[in-house]
């Protein structure tokens, strides 16, 4: 058994968290930000039945609005409410512990278009390109695309106008290199960015939660806001046609840490009346029976093996609730898993995957030895990758790489893989540069079941076929693709595309620093050892959803909203009922959250009255 993560300590008061370096040693331990919130459990757990009942025109409810999910959608949302004195009740499955919910262990990156750290690195870029960019990369070709193509053309002028801006007056941060994710590697108006985009935020996840948490504690405090943890709702209320609250279940008390599975066992009912509720309830990457079932046709057979890359509390079933009382779901096979997974050694929650942020030069084998094809290379093309791995008849990948790449390359994504961003410690960070290898990235080296480090090729396939119980890799077969590679070193030019991709790279200078390896011959033992690692795939992301108007208005299967519905976050495909798309640029998931989140808060703080 791996040794327990210590990062998370367990759960004292109601201080977010002490975030812990759970890859150094416990010298080293690095608190993140033990708030200044001083949050008693009082404000948190304050009853609603000790509000009087608001009374606003004829109707008498416990509160303006009820939230269903105290991620971050649902905490913007909050707040916004509570600035115009929206007395608001958040009703969160899990206990307070786990406050925030996904956004807690994102990395925190964010898609910002011609902010001042691009300008910084000599990055052109525009609202243009980056509309072109989207719309490249969504490919919306349906009918009820209507709402989700709004929503992309709002949420890239948000990203290229005020959502920096409003994001710093709440404080966040950004590291100064930016991070170019999904680059595509296909024609100018095709998918992929065409510029680094993903702004890191100071602090990665816990960062970008850390101001709207604050705020909503805030309020509590002030009691415009009361949490009702460990509340399941499992019907949203309807009178006269309108969305008049929730009702569920009370789960017995849960002392797992965050981001552990909690028990589902109920103690008890409730049901609590408001003029709107807003549905903030995430994605379905926990449960992979909603994945399968909504598995998309053009991806052939869903994987029979899949890890999992977001808490279990990420079950999806609220969905079915916010259709049953009349919401419109569109877009359920649009998903955004990555093929980038490796089994967590020291898992948080049940077969928790880690997500390997690849620089652009390992070499992508299937199951087979067989090169992948172009240009789907690491970081490039993340749908067009998996479509491919399920035409091979294999679930699995490899990415074969040496010691100098892995150096360089490999990030991992998730706050508690980052300890050096997530502590906002520049000595951290400087010491990772100066290091090589991360000390994450080497954990994994070294206790990771899907790493294989070895000096000779030979013993390398070996393992790898060892680790898969099949001889599924023919030596031959690697050593020709990688003699082959190989010898495009040998020039400054070279028909190899991802050669040219990797030299292309390196003009960019963010990637020249910090993220892509000088070319090298893979077999070339001073770059060595040769590393192998198994890819899986991981789920993640929802990209469809519940269908909402430009104000996060739930829609109804005859296009009219449904009156004091609303919903935002990853339930709502991010804004519309899918945003993205097919897929994402990246970074543009915590940032539809807030969007969403917003639009959906002030929506409903107007119609409060
Ligand atoms: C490891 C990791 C890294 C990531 N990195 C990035 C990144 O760098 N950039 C980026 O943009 N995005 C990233 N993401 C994605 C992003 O974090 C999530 O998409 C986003 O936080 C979702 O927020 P949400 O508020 O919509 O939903 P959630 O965070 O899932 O919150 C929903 C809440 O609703 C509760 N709930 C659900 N059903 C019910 C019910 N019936 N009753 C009561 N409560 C319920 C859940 O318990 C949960 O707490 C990452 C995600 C992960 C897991």
């Amino acid at each position: 058994m791996p040794e327990r993560p210590r990062w998370i300590p367990a759960y004292a008061g109601m201080t977010l968290a002490g975030v812990r370096n759970r890859v150094g040693n416990e010298d080293e331990a690095v608190p993140v930000f033990v708030t200044a919130l001083s949050l008693t459990a009082g404000i948190i757990a304050s009853p609603v039945e000790d509000w009087p009942p608001i009374v606003r025109g004829e109707a008498a409810t416990d509160a303006d609005v009820v939230i269903v999910g105290a991620g971050l959608a649902g905490l913007v949302a909050a707040c916004e409410l509570a600035e115009t004195r929206k007395k608001v009740v958040i009703v969160e499955q899990e206990a307070e512990q786990s406050l925030g919910g996904q956004s807690f262990w994102s990395l925190g990156g964010l898609f910002l278009v011609d902010s001042p750290e691009q300008r910084r690195m000599r990055i052109r870029d525009s609202f243009d390109l980056a509309l072109e960019d989207w719309m490249g990369t969504a490919a919306f070709d349906r009918a009820e695309d209507y709402w989700p193509r709004l929503w992309a053309e709002a949420y890239v002028a948000f990203a290229a106008g005020e959502k920096r801006a409003w994001l710093a007056e709440r404080g966040l941060r950004f590291f100064p290199v930016v991070g170019w994710a999904e680059r595509g590697g296909h024609n100018a108006v095709g998918h992929g960015n065409s510029v680094p985009r993903f702004h890191l935020t100071w602090g990665t996840g816990p960062g970008v939660l850390e101001p709207f948490a604050k705020r909503a504690l805030a309020a509590a405090a002030e009691g415009l806001i009361a949490f009702r943890f460990r509340h399941r709702v499992t019907e949203i209320t309807r009178s006269g046609g309108a969305v008049d609250g929730v009702a569920g279940d009370i789960l017995e008390p849960s002392a797992a840490p965050r981001g552990e599975k909690s028990s589902r066992a109920a103690v008890g009912r409730f049901a609590l009346h408001a003029q709107a509720v807003i549905v903030a309830s995430g994605g379905i990457g926990g449960n992979h029976d909603l994945v399968r079932q909504n598995w998309p046709k053009s991806l052939g057979e869903p994987p029979k093996r899949m890890i999992t890359g977001v808490p279990a509390y990420v079950d999806g079933s609220m969905l079915a609730v916010a259709e049953a009382a009349g919401a419109r779901l569109i877009n359920r096979d649009r998903m955004w898993h990555y093929v980038e997974g490796v089994k967590n050694w020291a898992p948080i929650w049940p077969d928790h995957a880690i997500r390997i942020l690849p620089g652009p030069s390992s070499l992508w084998l299937d199951a087979r030895g067989r090169r992948l094809p172009v240009p789907l290379y690491p970081g490039f093309d993340t749908l067009g990758t998996l479509r491919h791995i399920r035409t091979t008849g294999y679930d699995h990948t490899w990415f074969v790489l040496t010691r100098k790449i892995i150096a360089k390359e490999f990030a991992l994504s998730g706050s508690e893989q980052n300890p050096d961003f997530t502590a906002t410690s520049w000595r951290q960070v400087i010491a990772r540069a100066r290091a090589g290898t991360p000390g994450p990235v080497k954990a994994f080296m070294e206790k990771g079941e899907d790493f294989i480090v070895e000096r000779e090729l030979p013993d390398l396939v070996r393992r790898m076929n060892a680790l898969i119980g099949e001889p599924l890799l023919d030596l031959k077969t690697v050593e020709r693709e990688i003699r082959a590679r190989d010898r495009q070193i040998d020039n400054p030019f070279a028909k190899d595309m991802q050669i040219v991709a990797m030299r292309g790279a390196r003009a960019y200078l963010g990637d020249r620093l910090i993220r892509v390896a000088p070319p090298h011959k893979l077999l070339d033992p001073k770059a060595g050892p040769l590393i192998a690692v198994r890819l899986n795939i991981l789920t993640r992301k929802t990209l469809g959803g519940i269908e909402t108007d430009l104000d996060s208005r739930a829609l109804g299967p005859d296009g009219q909203a449904v009156p004091g519905l609303y919903a935002a976050g990853e339930a709502a495909g991010f804004g519309g009922g899918g945003m993205h798309g097919y897929r994402a640029l990246e970074g543009t998931f915590l940032g539809g959250c807030i969007f969403s989140g917003r639009a959906a808060g002030r929506a409903a703080a107007k119609a409060a009255g």
